[in-house]
């Protein structure tokens, strides 16, 4: 070794302050000083590549490989790449003179504010010193391109270093970190492969994994145990994988890898409905894909995972600045070179770039739903009962966002299939213009979906609680346009021709047995002679009742005070109804309309457990008659 020459130094006079202030700041979030080691070798190699293919330097081979290995009995974790290297010049003006002046101030400013942290690292390029949070001293040991002489510099904790010309005969810089008492769990492999797998997972130069005790022992014994060829083995396969597929241009992946690509980096095994690739040029100049992810039920977790990553260094998990609220349940990968590595959330609130970006991933959600809609419109269907709650609830958070889908929106019917609202609104000129009948429960509203299927009249199928406060959104964007619960009246397509008997006595007699004297009865002719009553409830009403019960959902919901003004239907075309007509007075006439009333409840909603006993001992009662 050619040590003759030591020169020795100290970073700056404020070398003292900022080491304290580096490890402490960072504390928690140290894991990030092996992203910022690796990104840094990474950069070397790039640089390096970049000149070699700009024909600035001949005879460079493009076998670019970054090597992270640990040693417990070193205590060391050394990162080595072959990349440009640094000249003795070049590290004296990259390394040693940081602007630590700004940084100080810096921290002063902002010292308390937790967020900040990342902050100072990232903008006053310190990303290299982030190795002090878990070593004493640091060696590093590097050869530039360019054929000047190797050298090697240690620096310790506080600052001093030593560099001296070494003989080092390999190309790039190798970063020792000399582990300090207490960061011990750096030395796990377990732990270190952690952090290269969310951190470095997708960076462009190929990673290995060594662990430097276990290739030591292999190397002592010729034909080496099992465990050590393991290693060996591990070590032959990158961490990483080099190009993402959201670098590749979507006309060149294949369904299966963007499915393959979705299950590796979500660890989820259930597929997504759909993907979209972004591309963005410039200005915006960010690439991404981002899932739709398949939602089993209403209240499953809607929270997603987008994932952003600079020039495929990962930056960070959910950064909700990025995507608009009502899009997090989706799950992606973004990677903006134009946003720092080191960002914080408050750089990114307010960012005019943040928010055309924002913008631009909204309008590529909403052309791909069109597009699905437009093209596809069978596997559209197929999806939407999953899709269908997001969209409602982007249209619900967003004008701009129901604007742009609107006429993809799909309305399930009674019968299974699918209609757009324009399509249903045509469908009901004739018979109930601008008026589009809904069913909140199939089951307990058959009757009445029923009565309105033998007129041709179709039924929308809402049964989610979001789907109440969506049709608000239709309705106050197209004027003129009501929806209307199955039971919230009788269609006029239900009624028939004919003379309608109105009897005073019959209505008393129905308030009586029905227990509410505010109850309002009337009589029709309805076209359908089985039916002897039907309930129905004012829709503005019940609907005013839905939002107190969603806002009251605290666990008895079910038996809160019915408050929905319910009319009592009495149908005059049915052979019972016109009997009592003619009887009101008589005990029996009495047990019958009593009957009557609970059959027409019990075809409007689920009785409340008193109402359903006393209906029982009611029917048995009848039964005992005969
Ligand atoms: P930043 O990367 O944000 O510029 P760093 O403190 O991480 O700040 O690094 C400072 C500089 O040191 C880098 O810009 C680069 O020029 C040089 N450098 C760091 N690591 C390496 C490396 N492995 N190979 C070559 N140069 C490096």
């Amino acid at each position: 070794m050619a040590n003759e020459k030591i020169e020795k130094g100290g970073i700056s006079v404020e070398t003292a302050q900022i080491f304290p202030i580096i490890k402490k700041w960072l504390y928690s979030d140290k894991d990030i000083f092996l992203r910022e080691i690796v990104s840094n070798a990474c950069d070397a190699c790039t640089k390096l590549r970049r000149l070699s293919s700009l024909g600035q330097v001949e005879g460079i081979e493009d076998d670019f490989k970054i090597k992270v290995a640990v040693s417990k009995e070193e205590n060391t974790i050394t990162v080595t790449d072959n990349g440009i290297g640094m000249t003795e010049d070049e590290l004296k003006r990259y390394i040693c003179q940081i602007a630590l002046s700004g940084a100080l101030e810096f921290i002063e400013k902002y010292e308390g504010e937790g967020d900040a942290s990342s902050g100072i690292i990232g903008h006053f390029g310190l990303g290299f010193y982030s190795a002090f949070m878990v070593s004493g001293t640091v060696d590093v040991i590097t050869r530039s391109y360019t054929g000047a002489p190797a050298i090697k510099w240690v620096c310790t904790e506080g600052g001093e270093y030593e560099m001296s010309e070494i003989e080092e005969a390999e190309r790039g810089t190798s970063v020792v970190m000399h582990i300090t008492e207490g960061e011990e769990e750096y030395l796990e492999k377990d732990k270190l492969m952690a952090i290269l797998k969310k951190y470095c997972s997708f960076m462009p130069v190929e990673i290995y994994f060594e662990d430097s005790d276990a290739s030591a022992d292999a190397d002592e014994k010729a034909d080496g145990a099992e465990a050590d060829k393991e290693a060996d083995k591990e070590a032959d396969k990158p961490v990483n994988d080099v190009n993402p597929l959201w670098q590749k241009n979507a006309s060149e992946c294949s369904p299966e890898e963007y499915k393959e690509f979705y299950g590796k980096v979500f660890s989820d095994f259930k597929e997504p409905l759909f993907h979209i690739h972004i591309n963005a040029d410039y200005p915006l100049n960010f690439k991404g894909i981002l899932y739709f992810p398949r939602i089993t039920h209403e209240y499953e977790s809607l929270e997603g995972e987008v994932k952003l990553y600079y020039n495929q260094v990962f930056v960070a998990d959910n950064i909700k600045e990025v995507i608009p609220e009502y899009l997090t349940m989706l799950k992606g990968v973004l990677d903006c070179p134009e946003l720092p590595l080191n960002v914080s959330r408050s750089y990114l609130q307010n960012n005019s770039y943040v928010s055309k970006l924002s913008a631009h991933i909204v309008k590529k959600v909403a052309d791909k739903i069109n597009g699905l809609y437009n093209t596809e419109r069978e596997e559209y269907e197929r999806i939407w009962d999953d899709l269908k709650t997001f969209v409602e609830y982007g249209c619900l958070r967003d004008r701009k966002f129901y604007d742009r889908v609107k006429n993809a929106i799909l309305f399930k019917l009674s019968d299974g299939s699918y209609l757009t609202i324009n399509d249903y609104l045509e469908s009901a000129k004739e018979k109930h213009e601008n008026t589009v009948y809904y069913s909140t429960d199939a089951v307990s509203q058959a009757q009445y979906i029923s009565m309105l299927s033998s007129q041709d009249i179709k039924v929308v199928v809402l049964d989610k609680i979001i789907d109440t406060q969506f049709i608000q959104v239709i309705e106050t964007d197209r004027a003129g346009v009501k929806f209307k619960r199955v039971d919230s009246g009788l269609a006029d397509a239900l009624k028939g021709e004919g003379e309608t008997i109105e009897s005073e006595e019959l209505k008393e007699l129905f308030k009586k047995v029905s227990g509410n004297d505010k109850l309002t009865v009337t009589f029709e002719t309805l076209k359908n002679d089985k039916v002897p009553a039907i309930l129905t409830v004012s829709e503005e009403s019940r609907r005013m009742e839905d939002m107190m019960r969603l806002y009251a959902m605290s666990g008895n919901g079910m038996d809160m005070p019915n408050m929905t003004e319910t009319s009592l239907v009495l149908n005059t075309s049915n052979g019972i109804i016109r009997r009592l007509t003619e009887d009101t007075a008589s005990a029996k006439s009495e047990k019958i309309a009593r009957q009557i009333y609970s059959l027409a409840l019990i075809s409007q909603r689920r009785l409340s457990a008193s109402e359903l006993e006393e209906f029982l001992s009611h029917s048995y009662d009848m039964l005992s008659d005969f």
